[in-house]
């Protein structure tokens, strides 16, 4: 039997990676635009960090998780998305001493062990956002204004962009009662899971993705009533906010997402166009007001958002497939690859990329490769260009030869590769 990846695990082969540098490259300009700052923490982490953030009665935590013990007994997991490391890692070094408002990213793999489908893997990847100590909601606001911008420089112009708001600690409890009351009735009907929630987290309830938990679940009273006066102002806020920037998006009252630390603002970003299928949530995020602190940290406020690198990679109109190539030198006679390696070196020295076949061959064949990795300009060498000091430049898109001095090279390719 041969070895393959793990089930739901992709490689990216070196034809993809220019969609996903572009990708990446345009969230580090639009996030860096912002104050963002890049931070990288460990792909696993203690598995205690994941059950006491993300929730126990979570999809991610009961079903999930990828957790090992590390040969002796530590258990650990491979993080399942990035939120709980950056408050873990927010928390460890005090950052609330030496800032007062912090503003995070990360680009990265995240692992969960679901049944695999399009635009669902065991391992994916996610870019997000984190702020810490600002209570908003003009930075809620903010934070969905620029990645609906984003979505939209990327060329994806059919989204949905959903919010809600599902209070804090005092309006939660109160909505448990009325939700309770409404979901009792049905419970027998519910799934297995979800009836086990009703008693640990209602509230999960509604995010549970069985048909008959979901009909149930829309049913169910909006926890919009239930706001309490603050919580009204934090949310009539972020959404006053949001039409001064222009941003679009629709209130509704039955978003809840699967982790149990969020508080107050809720978004989700739909694609619509095709490509996506039913995985269609491009990214979700939230604020988490009580996490820093359950987390043994200081009371601190805190708002993100995780996207889905695969989904959007699928809703992105146009591939780029950009050749990688500037130049291919052509060794013309097996005599001056020595010195067409040399010129490789200058080449790139002068900011051009460059290939070549060192193994030689014939001149057809190392032409051929030329025009197979897209290289713009071939640039012949043989034994009488040696002696001349000189080259032959072939550009390939346009057609054309010519022959300059070989200490002209460089700036007569640029030249051409700027036409
Ligand atoms: P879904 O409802 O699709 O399961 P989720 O609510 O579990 O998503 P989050 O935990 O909020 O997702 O993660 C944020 C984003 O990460 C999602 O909107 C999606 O784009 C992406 N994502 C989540 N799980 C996967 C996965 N298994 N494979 C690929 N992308 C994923
Ligand atoms: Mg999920």
């Amino acid at each position: 039997m041969s070895l393959r990846a793990v089930k739901g695990m992709k490689d990216i082969l070196p034809d993809e990676i220019s969609n996903w540098h572009r990708l990446e490259n345009a969230f580090r300009n639009r996030v860096e635009g912002y104050g963002f700052r890049e931070v990288r923490f460990p792909i696993v982490e203690p598995t205690a960090l994941f059950v006491r953030s993300i929730g126990e009665t979570t999809d991610i935590v009961e079903k999930e998780m990828y957790t090992f013990t590390d040969r002796g007994d530590k258990s650990l997991t491979l993080r399942p998305e990035g939120t709980a490391s950056a408050v873990r890692a927010y928390v460890q070094h005090s950052v609330q001493a030496r800032e007062p408002v912090t503003k995070w990213y990360y680009i990265g793999p995240m692992y969960r062990r679901e049944r695999p489908a399009k635009g669902r893997y065991r391992q994916f990847y996610q870019a997000g956002i984190e702020v810490f100590g600002d209570p908003g909601p003009y930075v809620d606001a903010e934070v969905i204004d620029m990645v609906v911008g984003f979505i939209a420089s990327l060329g994806i112009s059919e989204v949905e962009v959903l919010v809600n708001s599902i209070g804090g600690p005092e309006t939660r409890e109160k909505y448990r009662d009325a939700l309770l009351g409404y979901l009792t009735p049905y419970r027998t009907e519910l799934c297995p899971d979800c009836q086990r929630r009703m008693d640990a987290n209602p509230l999960r309830v509604l995010d549970c993705k069985v048909p008959r938990c979901a009909e149930i679940a829309a049913g169910a009273p909006s926890i919009l009533k239930h706001l309490t006066d603050d919580d009204r102002a934090h949310f009539d806020g972020l959404q006053e906010t949001l039409t001064i920037l222009g941003t679009p998006y629709r209130v509704d009252g039955s978003l809840v997402r699967g982790l149990d630390y969020y508080s107050r603002t809720l978004f989700e970003v739909l694609g619509k166009g095709e490509g996506l299928g039913a995985q269609n949530a491009l990214l979700g995020g939230g604020r988490y007001d009580q996490m820093v602190k359950s987390l043994d940290g200081p009371d601190t406020p805190a708002i993100g958002f995780a996207m889905g690198l695969e989904r959007l990679l699928m809703a992105m109109s146009e591939a780029v497939t950009e050749s990688h190539v500037d130049v291919f030198i052509v060794a013309a006679q097996a005599g001056v690859r020595g010195q067409a390696t040399l010129l490789g070196r200058e080449l790139r020295d002068a900011g051009l990329r460059v290939e070549s076949d060192l193994r030689g061959g014939s001149l057809k064949s190392q032409l051929r490769r030329a025009d197979k990795i897209d290289a713009r300009i071939a640039m012949i060498l043989g034994e009488s260009e040696v002696e001349e000091g000189v080259v032959q430049l072939k550009d390939l898109k346009n057609k054309t030869q010519e022959q300059v001095p070989r200490a002209d090279a460089a700036a007569r390719i640029h030249a051409l590769l700027s036409d």
